[in-house]
């Protein structure tokens, strides 16, 4: 037998092994040997016969069994990803599994913590089993007066208990299960008065009858009636809806209604959300609504352990929802009936590294694959999610108010700075709405997006400023530790006491970060409670909920906050936002940056006045006329959505066309663009459907002491760009590229 293996290496090549023990399913892992080493692979066919000369054909050294092989749904849509991604097939399914499954020596798995009964194990007769073996008969018993045992009450059965569970679990008789008891799904509070079929007109009648008898789940609003209407009558098939809800609207709700319909009908569920960390309170009220199915959470800060016990508890079908950031989607999960994403439009979703998927699309794909609807949520969706929603392809559904009854949207006004003084970068207006709140007893957030103290340190004698020497970026200040750091690379030195360049011992700190601003507001508002929220501030583990739980229980007037407060919080008190300034987006040279600001702000902006409190931003800006402000302050993303969308087709970018890039750094810009010219030259006549434009620096030309630049090709038609990638891509490998370091980006997002 031959198996061709898929090995984790950057190489578009399966690889030949022989293989004399029993049949080996595709997607098992084996171990090989690799030149001087050996290596994990994934069986990717099996075949028996080979190109290669069978003297050449090396053993597989051992097949894996303590896990089920990758199953066939999930090999499928790797390779996919490999062919669209254009990356190589082994590459892309190790970026999928569990940094455990990806090592060489034999998985240790994680203990179950209870035990019950197989199928098969229920139908076991005690009395068939040797008179002499007691100890299997008492455990048998009493697995089978209850729901399940755990490890160590077995143990205390008896000292010979634990052998007894090993035979059984041998036999198949005893199975593990991760949650105690594990009843069958109970109907929960929602459903009741539905239990006769999945009714949910019905269901949301019993809600606003006020029968239910748990008060924590609202009566829908008419706008969330209808949109759970219309997702849980079309359960069966493939559709992408997208739910744009403005913030407040009562997305979270449309999911769990639509969840609960999904596990009623036995199906497991995937939810999508762009930061583990931040989203807290999703996981919080799944696990309120839930109680018999928590949800298992599968991201990239849990321990090589848990997440192997997460995804293999995901691919026996045990846990019913898995919430988890963008490498959630490759989860095996074989009652799959539904795929949430939220805040679909996040670009946390798109891998800048490796395999550069989106996890979103690949979402889609997968539900597709799958046949089963995708819920895309956001209040600000991408324009290309937009765009397909007006095309057709996609079903918008919409929850245009907030969901509180009397929460009205915050009301959005500018500060020009073009005219007002500033202190720090702080402007009168907004002190005084500080203080206004202050008074009341409210809280506020000023947002600025930049950490540290300053993003320049300057010398206004000579000039000198505090350039990165391995990139094209700054130094930023970081004051209270006294330390010029580079948020690109990573280069960290002691703020210098004079000028590097003339000895000047007056240098000048230029701009604002978070510790600027929230040291002017200590000092401006000497009363003030005070609180950094920011990434350093947040670096010590269980800082941040440490944090929110103070801005929660408000023993802090005047949040100082960057994006990692934007996302998801809900603060009931906080009723003032103001932007300190957000002008550089409106000049940046990338296309999607406006796209990416209005996400921004609508975003910070819908922490104001989410409860009975009504909610007001302050942004501060040179150009409070602009059109973005203007459709900001109606909070009108259609109408913004419109306005970008006519622009990029005027300018012939996504989502008008499809893009790909082919992405090249190193030491010196000369080969870079040496080999990005080669590569353009590989072009044939036949490509007439793709553009390619000529190579260009990157908009961060230096990181960490490489050079990169790249080749934008794109094409009207995704069909024929994806023919000319892969014609291309072969050609590419044959080029000579000894130091420079390339990959290809489908729908890339940075440039
Ligand atoms: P979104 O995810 O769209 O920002 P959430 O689902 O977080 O909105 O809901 C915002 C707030 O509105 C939450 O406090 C939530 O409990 C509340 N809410 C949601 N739906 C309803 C409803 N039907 N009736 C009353 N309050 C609701
Ligand atoms: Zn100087
Ligand atoms: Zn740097």
């Amino acid at each position: 037998m031959i198996l061709r293996v898929a090995l984790d290496v950057p190489l578009n090549t399966l690889f030949d092994y022989s293989w004399q023990g029993s049949a080996v399913a595709i997607g098992t892992r084996v171990l090989v040997p690799f030149g001087p080493r050996r290596a994990v692979g994934v069986v990717a066919e099996v075949t028996d016969q080979s190109a290669l000369a069978a003297d050449r054909i090396k053993a597989v050294s051992r097949v894996f069994t303590e896990v089920p092989p990758l199953p066939e749904e999930i090999f499928r849509l790797l390779r996919f990803c490999s062919d669209y991604y254009h990356h190589p097939l082994g590459e892309t399914l190790f970026n999928a599994l569990p940094t455990a499954m990806r090592q060489t020596k034999p998985l240790t798995l994680p203990k179950a913590e209870f035990f019950r009964l197989s199928a098969t194990g229920r139908l076991a007769d005690p009395a068939t089993l040797p008179a002499r073996a007691l100890v299997k008969r008492r455990l048998l018993l009493r697995l089978r007066e209850v729901d399940s045992l755990r490890r160590e009450e077995i143990a205390a059965l008896s000292p010979s208990a634990p052998a007894a569970l090993k035979a059984f679990i041998e036999l198949g008789w005893v199975e593990e299960c991760s949650v105690h008891g594990e009843p069958p799904p109970q109907p929960s509070p929602a459903s009741e008065g539905g239990s006769n079929g999945p009714s949910p007109r019905l269901r949301g009648e019993v809600g606003r009858g006020g029968q239910m008898h748990d008060r924590t789940i609202p009566p829908l609003t008419p706008a969330q009636e209808q949109a759970v209407y219309t997702i849980n009558g079309a359960l069966d098939e493939f559709r992408v809806w997208l739910l744009h809800g403005v913030t407040g609207s009562g997305k979270t709700e449309v999911y769990l209604r639509t969840v609960e319909a999904v596990l009623q009908r036995g199906g497991q569920v995937l939810v999508l959300v762009p930061e583990i960390n931040l989203t807290p309170q999703l996981e919080q009220r799944f696990r309120a609504r839930f109680p018999a199915s928590p949800p298992l959470s599968l991201h990239s800060n849990l321990s090589g352990g848990e997440r192997l016990k997460n995804y293999l508890a995901a691919q026996s079908g045990q846990a019913q929802i898995v919430l988890g950031t963008r490498l959630a989607v490759f989860t095996p999960l074989p009652h799959l009936g539904l795929i949430i994403v939220d805040e679909e439009h996040d670009a946390s979703f798109k891998q800048q590294e490796g395999l550069r998927y989106s996890a979103r699309d690949v979402a889609v794909i997968r539900a597709k694959q799958a046949n089963v609807p995708v819920v895309l949520g956001s209040a600000t969706p991408a324009l290309e999610t937009w765009h397909n929603a007006q095309a057709g392809r996609y079903t918008l559904l919409s929850l245009p108010e907030r969901a509180v009854s009397g929460a009205a949207p915050p009301e959005i006004h500018f500060i020009d700075t073009g005219r007002l003084k500033l202190e720090d970068g702080l402007s009168d207006p907004l002190l005084a709405a500080l203080r206004e709140r202050i008074a009341r007893g409210e809280q506020s957030l000023v947002f600025i997006n930049r950490r540290g103290y300053a993003p320049v340190l300057m010398c206004g004698q000579c000039g000198w400023i505090s350039a990165c020497q391995r990139c094209s970026g700054r130094l930023v200040a970081h004051l209270r530790e006294r330390r010029l750091r580079c948020h690109h690379c990573g280069h960290d030195s002691r703020i210098p006491s004079a000028c590097p360049s003339c000895g000047n011992l007056d240098l000048t700190l230029l701009g604002q970060g978070t510790q600027r601003v929230e040291e002017t507001l200590e000092r401006l508002l000497p009363d003030a409670r005070i609180l950094r929220v920011d990434r350093d501030s947040a670096r010590r583990k269980h800082a941040l909920p440490a944090m929110l739980k103070q801005i929660h229980d408000g023993e802090v007037d005047v949040v100082v906050g960057t994006q990692l407060l934007a996302k998801g919080h809900d603060f009931k008190k906080l009723t003032l936002v103001g932007v300190d300034n957000a002008d550089g987006a409106l000049y940046s040279a990338d296309f999607r940056a406006a796209e990416r600001l209005f996400a921004q702000l609508m975003q910070v902006a819908g922490r104001a006045g989410r409860a009975e409190l009504p909610g007001e931003v302050l942004i501060q800006t040179q150009f409070p006329g602009h059109p973005l402000f203007m459709a900001l302050q109606r909070h009108d993303f259609p109408g913004f959505a419109e306005s970008q969308l006519a622009e990029r087709r005027q300018a012939d970018f996504p989502p008008y066309c499809y893009q790909a890039l082919l992405r090249a750094e190193a030491p010196a810009m000369e080969k870079v663009l040496e080999f990005l010219r080669a590569a353009a030259e590989q072009v044939s006549e036949a490509d007439a459907q793709v553009t390619v434009f000529d190579p260009t620096p990157a908009l961060m030309v230096r990181v960490a002491g490489k050079e990169r630049a790249h080749l934008l090709v794109q094409s009207a038609s995704r069909a024929a760009l994806q023919a000319f990638l892969k014609n291309w891509r072969e050609r590419l490998e044959a080029l000579e590229s000894r130091s420079v370091r390339w990959t290809l980006d489908v729908d890339p997002l940075e440039f």
